[in-house]
This record gives C-alpha cells, structure tokens and sequence, in this order.
C-alpha cells in the first residue's frame, strides 16, 4: 500500500467550523516513539547524526528542517474546490528547533543563559519567517511528553509557518479588539493589572514577566507568561526582557516538574501577532503552558464535552491549584542555580 497512492497534500477548508484542516498523507508514514520501538535507532538531534553533522561540534541551538513538514515551500498547486468542498496550498515552511546538544532535559536543565539563547532563537526565527510572502502566522510550540505523543525526547520545539492564522489566535484577537475598543486599552494589560492587584492567582513573577495561573484556566495546571510590558511578538523583547523571558520559563517547567516530583508532561505555546501586514498593536504576546494531569495519577481528557461541544469543565478550584503551584515553584526555585524573581506575588 505505502508508495502506491500519490500522496494527498493539501489545506482543506471545515465550512461548519470556518476553518483549515491541513491534510498530509505522508505524515501518517512518520515513525512513532522509534527510541522505543527500533533497536540500533540513532537521534536524529544529537550531535554527529546525518541531520547535525553540517553543524559540526560546540553548537547550543539549531533550526532543522521538520523531516515530516505539514507544510511546505513547495506545496503542490490544488484546483480551490467548490463552495462546499474547498481547497487551499499547504504552503509554509515547518521547523525543528534543537534546544541543547544533550539528549535528556527541559527547559529548566539548560542555564539561564543557554535558555535565553533559545528564545532568541525563537524571537529570530518569528522575524524571519513571518517576512516570508506566504507566511501569515508563525505558530512557536512546545511538546514534552510520551502522554501527548511526543515522538523524540531529545529537547526541541517545534515552529509552523502558516499560510492562515489559526483559529484560536482569531478568536484571541477578535476580544482583544473589540476590548480594545470599547476600553480603550489592552486587554492582557488590564487582566495582568487585575491578576496582579488580587495577587492569589499569581505563581511567580520577576522584573518583566508574570506567571499566573488564570482565572478562567480552562486545565487544572494552566499557566499563562505575561510580559508586563505592551508588546505583540517576541522579536520586540528588549534583551533583559529576552533574559526574565528565559528566567520565567525555566522556572515554569521546573515547578511542573516539582508539581508531583516526577517528570509531567506538557504543551507550551506561544501567542503573538500574526505576520500579515496587519495593525495588531491591540494584541499583547503571551505564552501559555497546558499540562493534562489533575492529580497525581488522574488525566484530565478533553473528551465529550470539551473536543464535542468546546465547553471546559475545570475540576477543582482554581485558586487552590495556584497554592499547590506556588509550593511547588517554591521548591523549584531553591534547585535552580540562577533565578531572576521570586515565587508568588
Ligand atoms: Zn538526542
Ligand atoms: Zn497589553
Ligand atoms: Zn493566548
């Protein structure tokens, strides 16, 4: 079967939704979880394998290109489809970046000054990619975890240079414009106000960014990094702000790390401005970490309710699971060798 159909490549449009789906049936051949299940298997992300070797030795942190890319430079050209039954381009580029030459760790492993150049990383590839003519979004991700079907434990992210901006950044940038216009002000800036002035909700902060669990968190670990100053993308960040950016990550995942004293898994993504040309000056970057144990032991599933009807339910109480997280951050801070800012508020 594999090889004998021609591949289908492709954007197709969910008219119920009002949204993309990106169709790629050569990533369905991608090898999952290949550490465990092919003996001799050699880390692509290591250095001196065929994928780093052109980086030679004494690299940090590398940009590879995605070996399965849902989208590409060099998308197949598709007739667009009726009304019904749209099509589109999978156009874009997809990108691995390699945090560390060290096969095991997290974000809070590296020192703060390695973790501040993997952010520059980020905030360099965004500017980049983002002036490509095809890009509209630059989607900035990170995957840890068997639970959430990461597929290689070498430390990396992820970026998917867009040629849509997806749906949830829509709807982000949909409230922030309409707050902005009848308030007249931003509103992350005017939430981090309210979050900082009740100060229960708050995990950790330091000179330039807030961790809080939000107030309307939708999972029982949910965090959110604010910068504190108004700005839409990483690549705006000053580099002291750059550094307390790496600071607040770190610190983010040694404190899930603590949660439970194992290692958790976890989705960390990055919100900022789409790179369409467009005014965004309204929207205010951010990132956001979504962890799915409740308890030690318990998942939380997006199942029915939540992946049927959009609807979160959120077991347990908000402002206790920030407690048990400010505890945790606590002793997270007293491992890590430099820290910028303290926990709580
Ligand atoms: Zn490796
Ligand atoms: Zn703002
Ligand atoms: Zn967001």
């Amino acid at each position: 079967m594999e090889g004998t159909a021609p591949s289908i490549h492709e954007l197709r449009w969910n008219p119920f939704l009002g949204q993309w789906v990106i169709v790629a049936g050569h990533r369905g051949r991608r090898p999952w979880r290949p550490e465990e299940r092919e003996k001799g298997f050699r880390c692509p992300f290591c250095p001196g394998s065929p994928e780093t070797e052109r980086f030679g030795d004494g690299w940090d942190v590398i940009v590879l290109p995605n070996r399965f890319p849902a989208l590409k430079p060099d998308a197949p050209e598709v007739a667009r489809g009726g009304d019904l039954f749209r099509r589109g381009r999978a156009l874009g580029i997809c990108e691995v970046v390699v945090e560390t030459p060290e096969h095991e760790g997290d974000l809070h492993t590296l020192s703060l000054e390695h973790m501040a150049r993997v952010v520059r990383v980020f905030a360099d590839e965004y500017r980049r990619l983002g002036s490509l003519p095809y890009v509209k979004y630059v989607a900035e991700f990170r995957n840890k975890g068997k639970e959430i079907g990461v597929s290689l434990t070498h430390p990396h992210s992820q970026i998917y240079a867009m040629p849509f901006i997806p749906p949830r950044i829509e709807a982000e940038l949909g409230n922030f414009k309409r707050f902005f216009e009848e308030h007249g002000e931003c509103l992350l800036c005017s939430v981090l106000r309210e979050e900082l002035r009740d100060g229960e909700r708050v995990v950790y902060s330091n000179r330039h960014f807030v961790v809080v669990l939000p107030f309307f968190a939708m999972w029982p670990y949910e965090l959110h990094v604010y910068p504190r100053r108004h700005v839409q993308s990483l690549d705006q960040l000053s580099d002291d702000e750059v550094l307390h950016l790496a600071d607040a990550l770190r610190v983010v995942t040694a404190t899930y790390s603590r949660l439970f004293d194992r290692d958790l898994p976890y989705i960390m993504v990055v919100h900022q401005a789409p790179t369409d040309g467009g005014d965004y000056g309204y929207y205010h970057l951010h990132v956001e970490f979504y962890q799915p144990y409740r308890e030690r032991d318990k998942m939380k599933y997006a199942a029915g309710i939540e992946w049927g009807f959009g609807t979160f339910t959120y077991d347990g109480v908000p402002e206790e699971k920030a407690e048990e997280l400010r505890a945790a951050c606590r002793r997270a801070v007293e491992g890590l060798d430099a820290v910028l800012g303290s926990c709580g508020y």
